[in-house]
Formats: structure tokens, C-alpha cells, sequence
């Protein structure tokens, strides 16, 4: 009969830390009106819906309109 000298361990076992969610909420309303003004700015500021007068943020975020498949030109 063989018997070990080392009793086993159990391995130390990650548990992931809870996050409440009125810890997350503000930063998710945050980023996801930050999102929001960069789609604007991507897709909508052009022509009529302009808010800031020339073709520079047009110019700028053009790429981006023609990736994401919004009507340009
Ligand atoms: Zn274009």
C-alpha cells in the first residue's frame, strides 16, 4: 500500500466579485450616450442634420460612414 506523505489541498478557487448593478448603471448610461453622440456624428451629420457648419466631422468620420454602411454620396 502506497500512501502519499502530502495530504491534498484543494486548489484555491476563483470567485468572481460581484458588481451591483447601481455600480455599473452610470457607466453604462454614460458610454451608451457616448455611443449614441459618435453614431450621430458617423451617420447623421451631414446636409440638414448638421450641427456644426462645413465638411470637416463629415470629412473626418467619412470611412466610418461608408463601413458602417450609411448613405454618403
Ligand atoms: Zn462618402
Amino acid at each position: 500500500m502506497a500512501q502519499s506523505a502530502v495530504q491534498p489541498t484543494t486548489a484555491p478557487t476563483a470567485v468572481p466579485a460581484k458588481l451591483p448593478v447601481s455600480a455599473i448603471a452610470p457607466w453604462a448610461v454614460f458610454f451608451g450616450i457616448l455611443m449614441l453622440v459618435l453614431l450621430y456624428f458617423v451617420g447623421a451629420e451631414q446636409g440638414a442634420t448638421s450641427l456644426l457648419s462645413g465638411e470637416n466631422v463629415h470629412e473626418w468620420v467619412h470611412d466610418a460612414r461608408h463601413l458602417l454602411g450609411f448613405p454618403c454620396h
